[in-house]
């Protein structure tokens, strides 16, 4: 088929990248991905090829409607590659560019970050994502290297390296059953350590015992075993099948690092009130500006809170495109990028109905729920609980998130009425 560049769709069109597929120089106990290695059985070396990296790039270029691409370097761990390889891809992007300008974001562990890395994120203004779950002994709790030795000490020489070299940065932790109890603790040290910009992600994560061994469940693991079949992304898969999926949900299990909702809920409603008092324009919390942008009526940054989701597709080494990150089993793959265009695949319908289906498949619970404007009932993957009404489909963090949505109201609707007059929210500051 001959491919077009054109689309009728405005919003970027975005592919993360797995150059090394799920290869890591860590063994992070509660690491989503490494497990997919599983996916491609057919030897160890699942590396990108320059072949294939070029073919991405022309068509990642050509593929957008916009002005401004954004490459997005994932893993695993994207240092796995050597950097001639991201020499190459900036080549590549200068010779595909057609005038765009292009961005890069990496998302990577920071152990193996030295001089030479950082000077060539510096000089070609790479944005680096680095995963840090908190103070010495918070980090070393889940995050080993892959002998099994703790990893903090050599994350922070990372971060330092950053810093010495000016290269922008951000943070990425995971909120575990570990951590979750020292909220303020946690906050502090990334303040202390010169962070600005601060993610959090909760775990939640479900188990599930199969012939080969255990493994994380997928909203549709185990379909065939259940005797039921999921032709395409209809929400009726989520929802007509209910007697199969509650089977399904009573053969899974949350990991040991998963935390309760109650936890989640105290967690971030403690920070939140040291970052409302303290820091609002300073540090940037993720969740706490989706929450105000939410308030405004604005589509937040991040998918988990955004009304619809899967703008986002996943590029594995071979070419595979699956439709999110959390979605990288076989039943969500879109394709192979050599043999469909990447607008067939993240605009085609199997993607628009993964995307609507975030909204659609709401139970009732969400739908009356006074806090759905600002929640939407989060990431599907972690919709795995019955509602009020016996619905499926209610957010296993719900409690926690409702505890987090109603304590801050009150400053949400402050730092609004001062958006709307044109001043700053950070008057909320003064205020309290
Ligand atoms: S499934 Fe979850 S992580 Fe994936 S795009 Fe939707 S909200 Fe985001
Ligand atoms: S707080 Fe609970 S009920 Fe309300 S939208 Fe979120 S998940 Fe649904």
């Amino acid at each position: 088929m001959e491919k077009t560049t054109a689309t009728p769709f405005a919003k970027p069109l975005y592919v993360m990248l797995k150059p090394a597929s799920s290869h890591c120089n860590m063994a992070c106990e509660y690491c989503y991905y490494l497990e997919k290695k599983h996916l491609y059985e057919d030897g160890n070396h699942h590396l990108m090829s320059d072949e294939m990296l070029e073919y991405f790039t022309k068509e990642y270029i050509e593929a957008q409607t916009m002005d401004s691409v954004l490459f997005t370097w994932h893993g695993g761990e994207p240092l796995m590659r050597p950097l001639d390889f991201y020499k190459k891809a900036m080549a590549l992007q200068r010779k595909y560019a057609c005038g765009r300008h292009i961005d890069n974001v990496l998302q990577t562990n920071g152990i193996l970050l030295t001089d030479e890395w950082c000077e060539f994120l510096a000089q070609n203004h790479w944005l680096v994502g680095i995963s840090i779950d908190g103070t010495q002994d918070m980090h070393d709790h889940y995050r080993h290297t892959a002998s099994g030795k703790p990893s903090w000490e050599q994350v922070m020489h990372g971060i330092e390296l950053l810093k010495k070299h000016h290269v922008e940065w951000n943070a990425m932790a995971v909120v575990n059953d570990y951590n979750v109890e020292h909220p303020l603790e946690f906050y502090h040290f990334f303040k202390e350590i010169g962070c600005q910009y601060l993610q959090f992600t909760p775990i939640v994560e479900r188990i599930v015992k199969t012939k080969e061994g255990s493994r994380l469940a997928s909203l549709r693991n185990r379909e065939d075993e259940l005797g039921f079949k999921a032709e395409d992304y209809e929400l009726a898969s989520l929802t007509d099948n209910d007697d199969k999926l509650a089977r399904l949900r009573t053969d899974t299990a949350l990991s040991n690092s998963s935390i309760t909702p109650e936890q989640w809920g105290n967690f971030l409603c403690t920070i939140f009130d040291e970052w409302v008092r303290h820091d609002v324009g300073h540090i940037f919390v993720e969740i706490f500006d989706c929450t105000l942008a939410n308030w405004v009526g604005v589509a937040p940054g991040i998918c988990a809170y955004g009304k619809e989701c899967g703008h986002a597709g996943v590029m594995e080494y071979n070419g595979d495109v699956y439709s999110c990150d959390h979605f990288v089993f076989p039943e969500y793959k879109l394709g192979n990028v050599m043999e469909k265009s990447l607008i067939e695949m993240l605009y085609g319908e199997k993607q628009q109905a993964f995307s609507r289906l975030k909204h659609a498949s709401l139970p009732r619970q969400c739908k009356e729920c006074d806090m759905e404007f600002a929640c939407h009932g989060e990431c599907p993957k972690n919709r795995f609980e019955v509602d009020r009404y016996g619905e499926w489909g209610l957010n296993y963090l719900c409690r926690g998130y409702y505890q987090f949505y109603t304590h801050v109201a009150p400053a949400m609707d402050f730092m609004k009425r001062e958006l709307q007059a044109g001043r700053a929210p950070a008057n909320i500051m003064r205020a309290l």
